[in-house]
């Protein structure tokens, strides 16, 4: 007999449960994963679009193997957490030559996958395979916290433990698909971070933060996020050939995406022209003669744990020559839409009037 919790979640699921999403009762592994890499740490709605660009695209997972490089990441620009683009691409050839095609049908397996953490296994293994795995991820976390009023925290070692202990003594054995698809829909539809909607929910009279006036407090987190600031001046070189791009290979954020000439700085600072032509001569090569049309106002992105001030310093240069040493390449400038940048590039680039 499963737990009243359990029982409720699956009533609920069949009778009110209403929310619809293209991968929803899917059975095919491949767009199974390809929909869990998507939505890790991105909205469904944002994440519908590039799900079913992606489909279409590469409708298998060899396809996706096949495909150049600059094209997947092309497709993922915008998405953001680009190490899941990478990933993705790894996982997908690995498939394709490992498994010859076909996705591992094994939790164990399942989990050595690229960018395949505990959560996404469990997700890939129920919906795919009927494997009796629940999921546990924020959703899962705040929804059992408040619904037993447990104040440990999500965080913690201790915190960890109890919720993936509880998570899966709470799964229903037989219908982990229906059962993990239930308890991922209601904390997204009623047990909401922000207004849940106790009032309509079907599991009030069993829930302890709804009873004692917790929900506000629940979950509880240990550690606070820190977030760094970093300030971008993004040199964009313009010759007779073209704009100078370059591809980001450090292991960082953005990685494998294109960007302009960077100089860091942790502080955001306005500079004046000739400050920023003095910045430019620093850092790279043959751009001595070199003239700063215009320096753009700043841009903020704010990432997870980051947030990013980015200046735009659009400078003439007469030889194409500059910055070949310093690796980069130049494009025209019809031809950087075929080229994968940072959202902050893209924003500013819609907005520059260079095409
Ligand atoms: S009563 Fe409120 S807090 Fe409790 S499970 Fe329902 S929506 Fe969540």
């Amino acid at each position: 007999m499963s737990a009243p919790f359990t029982q409720q979640l699956l009533k609920w699921n069949k009778k009110e449960n209403k929310r619809s999403m293209p991968w929803k009762g899917e059975k095919d592994p491949y767009k199974i994963w390809l929909s869990e890499i998507i939505l890790q740490q991105t909205r469904v709605e944002q994440g519908l679009d590039y799900y079913n660009r992606f489909i279409k695209a590469f409708p298998t997972v060899k396809k996706l193997a096949a495909a150049p490089e600059q094209q997947v990441f092309k497709l993922w620009e915008g998405l953001g957490y680009y190490s899941r683009c990478k990933n993705l691409i790894a996982t997908a050839k690995i498939i394709t030559e490992q498994y010859k095609g076909r996705f591992p049908n094994t939790y164990n397996e399942i989990l050595q996958l690229k960018g395949v953490g505990p959560y996404t296994a469990a997700a890939i293994g129920s919906f795919a395979f009927n494997l009796p795995y629940a999921v546990l991820d924020g959703n899962v976390f705040r929804v059992l916290a408040r619904y037993f009023g447990i104040s440990t925290p999500t965080d913690s070692t201790d915190g960890k433990k109890l919720f993936s202990c509880l998570a899966q003594e709470l799964l229903a054995k037989k219908q982990p698909a229906d059962y993990n698809q239930a308890l991922m829909d209601f904390g997204a539809t009623i047990c909401k971070p922000q207004q849940p909607l106790c009032t309509i929910c079907y599991q009030k009279n069993e829930c302890r933060a709804f009873a004692n006036n917790w929900v506000a407090q629940l979950p509880v987190k240990e550690k606070k996020i820190i977030v760094k600031k970093r300030c971008f001046y993004y040199f964009v070189f313009i010759s007779n050939k073209g704009i100078a791009i370059k591809k980001r290979m450090a292991a960082d954020i953005w990685q494998n995406l294109y960007e302009f000439a960077l100089v860091e700085t942790t502080e955001p600072k306005g500079l004046d022209k000739k400050n920023a032509l003095l910045l430019a001569q620093k850092h790279f090569d043959n751009v001595s003669n070199a003239t700063v049309e215009r320096i753009s106002v700043p841009l903020s992105q704010k990432l997870s744990h980051q947030t990013i001030t980015a200046y735009f310093i659009i400078i003439r240069i007469s030889s194409s020559k500059a910055l070949l040493t310093n690796g980069f390449e130049w494009v025209p400038a019809k031809k950087l839409i075929n080229y994968p940048f940072p959202k902050t590039i893209t924003g500013w680039l819609a907005q520059s009037g260079l095409f």
